[in-house]
């Protein structure tokens, strides 16, 4: 729905005025320091703003966004946010969150060229090649979408438990949990993937749960042999 730039700043004043009416001071406490408890690592598109879906309001939620919710090694702008969430926050949980639908995630699917953004995408497409055998095995493409969206949660969920800020974190015995969530834009809900992780020894365990329950949800049978839950090689690692 187009808006003219000067609606928007007057809905923002709007905001601000019934946000300081019902918490008086909301603003002017905000001042003195942040104290959110929960990283939201999410993608861009439009229809998935972190703290509207969880009903939270500013301070609660540190966020970072890009296509395709993807979390790379080799991604400083990511590591840094999550470095600053972990060693200077200290948030409690860190979530991944994909969701349906996923425009980044179908082009990766398909193969279909976006521009620039064909080389971010080929992380997702990482993925669909590691997880091949099963996404052919699915019906329909409608199918092979969602579960690639999962699945990309879940590997990606992965390159956050094995940053060396998370594996430092848990070392020192911060307590940061890391989760694995998916969004319906249809019905505006999140859902638990069940990759829910505390410690190193967690990580593989859980993600062959949530694999296999990715599996089970998609219509198969629990994989036999489990791909291995090592990360995904970055661009130009041998
Ligand atoms: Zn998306």
């Amino acid at each position: 729905m187009p808006y003219r730039l000067r609606d928007l700043l007057e809905q923002n004043r709007r905001w601000a005025e019934g946000v300081e009416a019902s918490r008086p001071g909301f603003f002017t406490n905000l001042l003195q320091q942040q104290e959110p408890q929960y990283l939201w690592i999410g993608c861009a598109d439009s229809r998935v703003p972190a703290n509207e879906i969880l009903g939270l309001l500013p301070g609660d939620v540190f966020v970072h966004r890009n296509v395709a919710n993807v979390l790379v090694h080799s991604d400083l702008n990511a590591l840094s946010v999550m470095q600053y969430a972990i060693d200077q926050l200290h948030v409690r949980h860190i979530m991944v969150v994909g969701h349906y639908g996923c425009g980044g995630v179908t082009a990766a699917l398909h193969n279909r060229r976006v521009g620039l953004a064909d080389n971010w995408l080929r992380h997702v497409q990482d993925v669909r090649n590691k997880h091949r055998g099963f996404l052919d095995s699915l019906p329909d493409d409608d199918a092979r979408l969602r579960a690639l969206c999962e699945l990309n949660v879940l590997e990606q969920s992965l390159n956050v438990c094995e940053t060396t800020v998370v594996q430092d974190a848990w070392a020192r015995g911060q307590s940061v949990v890391t989760h694995g969530w998916v969004y319906g834009l249809h019905n505006g809900l999140l859902q638990d993937l069940e990759m829910t992780i505390r410690n190193a020894d967690e990580v593989q365990p859980a993600y062959a749960r949530a694999l296999a329950a990715v599996h089970l949800r998609r219509g198969g049978s629990a994989p036999s042999a489990l791909p291995s839950a090592t990360r995904l090689a970055n661009p130009g690692e041998t």
